[in-house]
């Protein structure tokens, strides 16, 4: 008999499990969405390391249309003011076939559903209860269905009410006390840049990064800007009172449309009490941005559930659980630790910040150690 796999949530850790179960005949999988449709017009960036690319190769990727995404070589750092600090080559890590590519994020949702058939998705689905039924978790939707499966596997994002309802307690993620600001700009917008490279810009409590999406050289604009509450207010006075203080030729960038939205960060992984259930993505540990690994490890801990499921090991959940957490942990730690560097404020520390990066982009072993060991 097929093993039967509920996943809820078709963001990227969903939607990439979808694909690995699609190559293993012994299973059969549903992914519930709360949505009434996958968003593919959403324009804006995501960077992928070789960890993940490694897994999307084995479902396909290296076929996707060669003018949808870009494998920038090289990452730029700067001074609020366009000085160029030092850069960090990012070809050290690259292989023959899993290259550091950033794409849009549609580009990437479009490739991970075309695979799927039509009914592997069912729309506007959220967990109200689930039971274990000797070996199986019976699960209750809201519209009243039901569905008996052998693992539940819950990727439901940043927020995962479906944790909340598992676990009977209410799971809040925390205020990461920074907003992100989006964009898509031109490359005629970015002449003090070299086009081609990933720009991460650093100023007084607030970073930006720039980088190509496709061969078009379409460019993303992300900004992380330090900010006490959560409350929402109008983005052209945050910037006026944050970056553009230090340097109003950045306005430049800001001239398209803009999105924003508060951080939020997972306040610790979370096992469950039940346990042929497992959590993914976003839902498993949120991380913050500075290292641009939140989707990377979705797609990893999607292929470390799948190889676990694949293996008829007794011990799934346990295994999962420590392999993730240690992984959480060093990603966690390196996304702080490049937070607090990137938005040093006082004039001497960013002295000594700029001094070190410099040595340190090119010591081999340093590099090695503090990505290297993430993007392997
Ligand atoms: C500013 C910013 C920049 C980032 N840049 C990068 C980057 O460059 N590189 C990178 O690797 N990562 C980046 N990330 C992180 C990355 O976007 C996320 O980590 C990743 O998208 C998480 O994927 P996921 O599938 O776990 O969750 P999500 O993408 O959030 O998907 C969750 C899905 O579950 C659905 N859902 C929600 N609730 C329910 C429910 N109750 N029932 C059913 N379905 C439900 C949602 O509709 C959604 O479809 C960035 C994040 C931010 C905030």
């Amino acid at each position: 008999m097929k093993k039967r796999i509920a996943i809820i949530g078709s963001g990227i850790a969903g939607l990439t499990l979808g694909n690995l179960l699609l190559t293993n005949s012994e299973f059969e999988f549903v992914i519930y969405e709360k949505n009434n449709i996958l968003d593919l017009n959403e324009g804006f960036g995501i960077q992928l390391s070789v960890n993940s690319i490694y897994v999307l190769n084995k479902i396909g990727f290296s076929q996707l249309n060669a003018n949808e995404k870009y494998h920038p070589t090289q990452l730029d750092f700067y001074s609020i003011n366009f000085d160029k600090i030092c850069d960090l080559n990012l070809e050290i890590f690259n292989l023959e076939n899993e290259k550091y590519t950033t794409l849009k994020r549609s580009t990437l949702i479009k490739f991970l559903k075309e695979k799927l058939l039509s009914n592997s998705i069912i729309f506007r689905k959220q967990v109200n209860k689930v039971e274990k039924n000797n070996e199986k978790i019976n699960i209750s939707f809201t519209d009243g269905s039901n569905d008996e499966v052998d693992f539940l596997i819950v990727s439901d994002g940043v927020f995962s009410n479906t944790k909340s309802i598992l676990e009977k307690k209410f799971f809040k993620p925390k205020y990461y006390g920074a907003i992100a600001i989006r964009s898509q700009i031109k490359v005629e917008d970015i002449s003090n840049l070299n086009s081609n490279n990933i720009s991460l810009i650093m100023g007084d409590n607030a970073h930006l990064v720039l980088y190509p999406v496709n061969k078009k050289k379409e460019i993303n604009l992300v900004c992380i800007i330090r900010k006490k509450s959560d409350v929402s207010d109008s983005i052209k006075k945050i910037l006026e009172n944050t970056i553009l203080k230090e340097n109003k030729n950045l306005a430049n960038l800001f001239k398209e449309e803009l999105k924003s939205w508060p951080i939020y960060t997972s306040s610790g992984p979370v096992k469950s009490f039940y346990k042929n259930v497992l959590y993914m993505g976003d839902a498993f540990y949120t991380f913050p941005p500075t290292l641009a690994q939140g989707a990377s490890q979705s797609i990893e801990s999607a292929s470390e559930i799948f190889e676990l499921i694949s293996s008829d090991n007794e011990n799934i959940q346990n295994e999962y659980f420590k392999k993730r957490v240690e992984r959480t942990n060093v990603i966690n730690k390196r996304s702080k630790f490049n937070y607090f560097g990137f938005h040093i404020t006082n004039p001497i520390l960013k002295i000594f910040r700029n001094l070190f990066l410099k040595r340190l982009v090119k010591n081999k072993s340093f590099i090695q150690s503090y990505l290297g060991k993430i993007y392997k």
